[in-house]
């Protein structure tokens, strides 16, 4: 058939720690036919990270001003900083027929399930809570005390995923990558019925 569709939109939710950034990156040396939005927020950058590559790193001034003018698709406040996507990228490029991955938490997730219902929604799940806070540990960019904080916002994260179209265990980066490509193709063909 040769019409053009919209993109779909995939939205990517999971604990902190569980490993969506390293699926997301998996993804993307596959070379999976998604695009990635990057996201806007008030915390300070990590070491190695880069503004408008792995965020928009923004004032609190600045993300307030975004939210009074409808810029974000969805927000949240999340461990003490903001986090949001940037409305007119997905809207542009779903339009364009490309299908838009966001990597969120769950409170914006939810957001997005009411503002577009049409998306898909993806929760990744770690093996377990004793391996989440391996992962968190392991990763050594957080405080104990935050460590404490992700851990509890995890458990709080995980309660949440009855909300979701599709649970993917996240044990092997590369059995996880298969199975949200294996999403992407279904519903696609899902869509070819409308
Ligand atoms: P981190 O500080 O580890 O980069 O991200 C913390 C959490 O914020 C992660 O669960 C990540 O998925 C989520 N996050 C990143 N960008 C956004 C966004 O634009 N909106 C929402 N709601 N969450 C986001």
């Amino acid at each position: 058939m040769d019409f053009k569709e919209k993109g779909l939109l995939f939205v990517l939710s999971g604990p902190s720690g569980v490993g969506k950034g390293t699926v997301c990156r998996a993804l993307r040396e596959r070379g999976t036919d998604l695009q990635y939005s990057i996201s806007v927020t008030t915390r300070k950058p990590r070491a190695g990270e880069q503004d408008g590559v792995h965020y928009f790193f923004k004032s609190k001034e600045e993300f307030q001003a975004m939210i009074a003018n409808h810029q974000l698709l969805e927000w949240a406040e999340y461990v003490g900083n903001f986090y949001g996507t940037p409305l007119q990228y997905v809207q542009d490029t779903l339009d364009e027929g490309k299908d838009v991955l966001l990597e969120i938490e769950v409170q914006g997730a939810l957001q997005v399930k009411q503002n577009f219902p049409e998306g898909i929604f993806i929760f990744l799940v770690p093996p377990s809570l004793g391996e989440l806070k391996k992962r968190i540990t392991n990763r050594g960019t957080e405080s104990l005390k935050l460590i404490e904080n992700r851990l509890n916002a995890a458990r709080d994260e995980i309660e949440m995923m009855k909300h979701y179209d599709y649970v993917i265990e996240n044990d092997q980066v590369d059995c996880a990558c298969d199975r949200i490509e294996a999403v992407v193709v279904a519903e696609h063909c899902q869509q070819a019925r409308i």
